[in-house]
C-alpha cells in the first residue's frame, strides 16, 4: 500500500503515480467521461431535477445531516460546528474564524459542496495549520480529501432521493481535472494519451490551462489531489479517506509534519 503520510506535504501527488498507474488513470477517467455523456444527455432532454434554492433554515438544516454523513463515514465524533455563511457568492472554508461559506444554488448542487466545505473543517479541526495562510504544501491533500467527501455525499444523496442530478457538478468537475491530469502524467512518463479520453470539454477546462500557464505546466492542486484520492480509492477502497483522517490524527498528535 502506497505510504500515505508522504501525501499530506507532497504538491506534487500526483507524481507518485507510477508508469503502472496510467493503465488505471484511463480506466477510471473513462468510466467518468462515460458518467458525464450520459448526465449531459439525461440533462439535454431535461431529465435532471436540480431542484430548489434552500432558504436558509434549510441550508443550516442540510449542515446538520451533511455534518453526520461526513463524520460517520470518516468516523470522527464530537467536533465543534462551524458557523454557517449563506447565502454568499461562492463555496469557501475560513479556518480561522470557522465559517462555512455557501453559494447561493440548487440543493443538488450545493449539498455536495457542503460535504466539500466541511471536510475542510474537519481537517481545520485535526490539523490546524492544514490551510493556514493558503500554505500550498498541504493544498493537493485538502483539496483531494475534500472532493472525495463532496463526491461521497453526491452519491450518498442520489441513492438516498434517487435523483442523478447530485452527481452532476462533480462528475463534470472530476473529469475535467483528470484529463489535465492525465495529461500532465503522460507527459512526465513519456507516454502517449488516449485521444478518446481527452477530447470532452468540460468547465473546469479554463481553469487547468490558466494554472498550467501559470505554474510550469502543473495541473491545479485539486486536479493533483482530486486524481490521487480517486486513484488510491480504487485501488484500495473507500477506506482510504478514513484512513488519512488517521494519518491526520496521528502527524498532530506526533507533531512531525
Ligand atoms: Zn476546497
Amino acid at each position: 500500500m502506497d505510504d500515505y503520510l508522504n501525501s499530506i506535504t507532497d504538491r506534487k501527488i500526483y507524481m507518485q503515480l507510477k508508469k503502472e498507474d496510467i493503465q488505471l488513470l484511463e480506466h477510471v477517467l473513462s468510466k467518468e467521461v462515460e458518467e458525464l455523456k450520459r448526465l449531459r444527455k439525461l440533462k439535454e432532454e431535461n431529465k435532471l431535477d436540480f431542484g430548489k434554492t434552500p432558504s436558509w433554515e434549510e441550508a443550516y438544516n442540510l449542515l446538520g445531516q451533511v455534518k453526520n454523513e461526513v463524520e460517520s463515514f470518516l468516523g470522527i465524533t464530537r467536533l465543534q460546528e462551524p458557523i454557517i455563511c449563506y447565502p454568499y457568492t461562492t463555496n469557501q472554508y475560513c479556518d480561522k474564524a470557522k465559517i462555512v461559506y455557501l453559494e447561493n444554488e440548487e440543493r443538488t448542487l450545493l449539498i455536495p459542496a457542503l460535504g466539500h466545505e466541511y471536510t475542510h473543517h474537519i481537517q481545520t479541526m485535526i490539523y490546524p495549520k492544514i490551510m493556514r495562510e493558503y500554505d500550498y504544501r498541504y493544498m493537493a491533500f485538502c483539496e483531494g480529501h475534500a472532493r472525495s467527501m463532496q463526491r461521497y455525499i453526491a452519491e450518498r444523496y442520489r441513492q438516498k432521493e434517487d435523483n442523478e442530478a447530485f452527481l452532476y457538478d462533480i462528475t463534470e468537475m472530476t473529469t475535467g481535472e483528470m484529463k489535465s491530469l492525465y495529461k500532465r502524467v503522460c507527459l512526465k512518463k513519456w507516454a502517449m494519451p488516449n485521444k478518446g479520453l481527452i477530447k470532452i470539454k468540460t468547465r473546469m477546462d479554463r481553469l487547468e490551462i490558466a494554472s498550467k500557464i501559470l505554474d510550469f505546466g502543473r495541473p491545479s492542486e485539486y486536479a493533483a489531489g482530486n486524481t490521487y484520492f480517486l486513484v488510491q480509492e480504487t485501488k484500495n477502497g473507500k477506506g482510504v479517506h478514513k484512513d488519512m483522517i488517521k494519518k491526520l490524527q496521528e502527524a498532530q498528535e506526533a507533531k512531525n509534519i
